[in-house]
């Protein structure tokens, strides 16, 4: 079968073919019918050589969509054929996070040396991939592959970080979202459908800040050094009681620090290596909060394709074939991808 495969650190990603992969006993074989291709693997391909973690060749793409291909031994209650989407992050089912559906802060994930498809294990990013265990698999219950794909990763982060401030975000309260990207679109559908909370979109492009309007935002900034200033102005100066950042370099950084309300929350989603400074003398107001959550829990992902089954949040896609994907990922690399670009192999 065909691959999408980072093969070696400093190069770009190869179209490969690798063989049929099986099912062992408790896994599942499933078909892959859509792909979302995120920021981190960008991030991913970025690291030198003395830290990267995974076995290389990697099959990329941990946000998977597909259909049940073949079962493992052992395993019920699905049948070939149905529609699933993959939650990406595989912990070991049984330890207390586990068991809380936390499997993305699983206590012995890397004791145990289980990674996420795409991110370590092989990924959605070819015509067919194995997934650990049925408990990975949500339903689509009719929901558009394409659609459903970005809500894997795309979706599930921003509704798991968005829950935190929940209380905070009241009527009259205000949220700011740094980064329109794939994140960032869904992080203003999931506010206008949890919240009452006013939206502010930041972006670097006009483009991005056009589908954050679309999308629901009420406000859209260009991201500069002066966008504090318009939170502060659109607030009457209270600032905002959640700033979520997926972006995440000193830059956006200093504009979510400068924007937050007392009491109010920092959630730090992108990976651009920025720190905040927490504390006493630091410059934010009292008693903020500050977090960088990673991706959600099981439960949180059934809720997040049950909103999407609803209507209540739909991905902006733009689709390409497998050969494609290496291009893609360029284009998302220049900024160039307005939404999600989703791959149908
Ligand atoms: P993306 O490329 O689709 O979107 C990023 C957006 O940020 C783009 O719209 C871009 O124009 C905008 N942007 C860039 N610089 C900016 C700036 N200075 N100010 C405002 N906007 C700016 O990326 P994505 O796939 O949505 O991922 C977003 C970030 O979240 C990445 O860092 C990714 O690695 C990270 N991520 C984290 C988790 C997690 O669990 N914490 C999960 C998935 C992705
Ligand atoms: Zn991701
Ligand atoms: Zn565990």
């Amino acid at each position: 079968m065909r691959a999408v495969q980072y093969r070696k650190v400093g190069s770009a990603p190869e179209v490969v073919e690798v063989p049929m992969p099986e099912p062992g006993p408790g896994q599942v074989l499933l078909k892959v019918t859509a792909a979302g291709l995120c920021h981190s693997d960008l991030a991913v391909m970025g690291w030198p050589e003395e830290v990267f973690p995974y076995p290389l060749p990697l099959t990329l793409g941990h946000e998977g969509v597909g259909t049940v291909a073949a079962l493992g031994r052992g395993v019920t209650g699905l049948a070939e054929g149905d529609a699933v989407a993959v939650y990406g992050p595989w912990g070991c089912g049984l330890c207390r996070k586990c068991a809380e559906g936390k499997e993305n802060y699983c206590l012995r994930a890397a004791e145990l040396g289980i990674m996420p498809p795409g991110l370590g294990s092989p990924g959605a990013l070819a015509e067919f991939m194995v997934v650990d265990s049925p408990r990975h698999l949500v339903p689509l219950n009719g929901l558009d592959p394409a659609q459903a794909a970005p809500l894997t990763d795309a979706g599930l982060t921003p509704y798991h970080a968005i829950l935190k401030s929940l209380p905070k975000l009241g009527p009259g309260s205000t949220a700011v979202v740094i980064g329109v990207g794939g994140l960032g679109h869904l992080a203003v559908q999931l506010l206008r459908a949890l919240t009452p909370a006013r939206v502010i979109a930041l972006d670097v492009s006009q483009e991005k800040l056009e589908l954050a309007r679309t999308v629901g935002a009420h406000e859209t900034l260009l991201s500069n050094a002066e966008a504090s200033e318009r939170v502060r102005e659109l607030t009457g100066g209270v600032g905002a009681e959640a700033v979520l950042d997926f972006v995440g370099v000193e830059a956006t950084l200093s504009v979510a620090a400068a924007s937050v309300a007392v009491e109010g929350d920092v959630t730090i989603v992108g990976i651009g290596g920025g720190t905040l400074a927490v504390g006493f003398g630091g410059g934010l107001p009292f008693e903020v909060s500050a977090c960088f959550p990673y991706w959600g829990s099981r439960t949180e992902f059934i809720d997040v394709v049950e909103l999407a089954r609803q209507g209540l949040v739909s991905s902006h896609v733009e689709t390409f074939s497998l050969e494609e994907a290496p291009m893609a990922y360029e284009r998302l690399h220049a900024g160039e991808i307005n939404g999600r670009a989703v791959v149908l192999p």
